[in-house]
């Protein structure tokens, strides 16, 4: 055997798979696991899309890359329908929602910099937050395992505890320019920001001069049962950065600003060459096609909730497994009394996928096209293992 040739960055389970059927995952070996994880929340129309294939195919036959030197007709389509369905004016497309958070970031300082206040750069963010891997989104999460050994932490971001407004307050200062929130925390184990607390967190934001960044990468494009998860709270943002669930598994990202916010970002100020490239555009199309659709969204929320019921009778059963149900929408979070990898595992060993988060938190983010069944499927599954865990199994 070689030696494996891979970073040894992520500690994989030993599972390989070769095909995947909506909520599905068949391995090389043939074994279907129910796929409750869904690719952390990318996978939002579940594997093997009819529409996203057809969609990806007929362009793939196309053409795939031109660069950002010439009109890309599927950018401008998926733009203007991101624009008529949020608060936003603007769009730029990107391959990850890293850097759709830097686009954000970007955005947000250089609004500042053109309305005469170069001095404005900081960037307020809560405890528990997740923005992404690169050198200013791990400073913006404030994560000191991500930051560890990476020089020193890019300059510019103040954190808090996770809801506290007070100290938010406190914090800003002549040099602060944004604050960044994910208005439903993923990584960080689930945890949703009150309605209060988005509405107070605009209110500071207008009183000061600050712009208001939400990062919808893993909450937003219907997750929650609205298309953005701040929907819920009537605040919208300055900024907004989504990835994840818009591509359904083709990497494909965006920021989302008004045209006030996006005021700075002028020709030349930021650029990216593979972003919104016409391959992706053709799948983010295709999602929102779907996602769109009457009644898909409201449906999202109907099986949130018999999802939610089916896991209360197993918190009733096994409360010294599982003690808290934390989320919105299908983004679903068990907060555990035992370890959360042993639960992971234990719902691995009953053949479903989930995925762990902070806070001693397992998480749940199947398909939006989740099936009723399979719902019913999976609590069986999430009973089982819960029961091999439990004292009272
Ligand atoms: C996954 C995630 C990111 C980073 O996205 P990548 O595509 O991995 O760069 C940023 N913010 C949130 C909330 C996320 O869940």
């Amino acid at each position: 055997m070689t030696t494996n040739p891979l970073y040894e960055t992520f500690a994989r389970a030993p599972l390989a798979f070769e095909r995947g059927e909506g909520t599905w995952l068949i391995t090389t070996e043939g074994d279907r696991y129910l796929d409750l994880a869904g690719g952390i929340a990318v996978n939002s129309l579940g594997h093997s899309h009819p529409h996203l294939v057809a969609a990806l195919t007929e362009q793939a036959g196309k053409l795939w890359h031109v660069s950002n030197l010439y009109q890309i007709p599927g950018q401008e389509r998926l733009g203007e329908r991101l624009v008529e369905a949020s608060f936003a004016d603007k769009v730029f497309f990107t391959n990850s929602g890293a850097e759709a958070l830097e686009c954000a970031i970007k955005t947000a300082r250089r609004y500042q910099y053109v309305n005469g206040h170069p001095e404005k750069f900081r960037i307020i963010t809560f405890e528990g937050a997740f923005h992404g891997r690169t050198l200013a989104t791990i400073a913006a999460g404030g994560q000191q395992k991500y930051l560890e050994g990476f020089g020193p932490k890019v300059e510019g971001f103040d954190q808090v505890a996770f809801d506290d407004l007070d100290a938010a307050e406190k914090l800003i200062g002549p040099e602060t320019a944004a604050i960044l929130l994910e208005p439903v925390q993923g990584e960080g184990g689930v945890r949703t920001f009150p309605v209060s607390s988005l509405k107070r967190v605009r209110e500071l934001c207008d009183k000061h001069g600050l712009l208001l960044i939400f990062d919808e990468v893993q909450c937003g494009i219907g997750r929650t049962g609205k298309l953005f998860a701040h929907e819920w709270s009537g605040v919208t943002p300055d900024i907004m950065a989504i990835a994840k669930g818009i591509g359904g598994g083709f990497p494909v990202g965006a920021c989302l600003a008004t045209d006030e916010a996006a005021v700075g970002m002028t020709a030349g100020v930021h650029g990216t060459t593979f972003g919104g490239n016409p391959l992706a555009m053709a799948v983010g199309n295709a999602v929102l096609d779907v996602v769109l659709e009457d009644g898909f969204l409201e449906d999202v929320s109907r099986k949130a909730l018999l999802f939610k019921q089916g896991l209360a009778a197993v918190i009733d059963e096994f409360p010294d497994v599982i003690e808290e149900i934390r989320g919105s929408g299908l983004m679903l979070g068990l907060k555990c009394k035992v370890p959360n990898t042993s639960l992971v595992q234990s719902l691995r060993d009953q053949k479903a996928l989930s995925v762990g988060a902070g806070d001693n938190v397992v998480r749940l983010l199947p398909p939006l096209t989740i099936t009723d069944d399979e719902i019913r499927d999976a609590i069986g599954r999430i009973r089982a293992a819960a029961k091999s865990l439990s004292n009272a199994g």
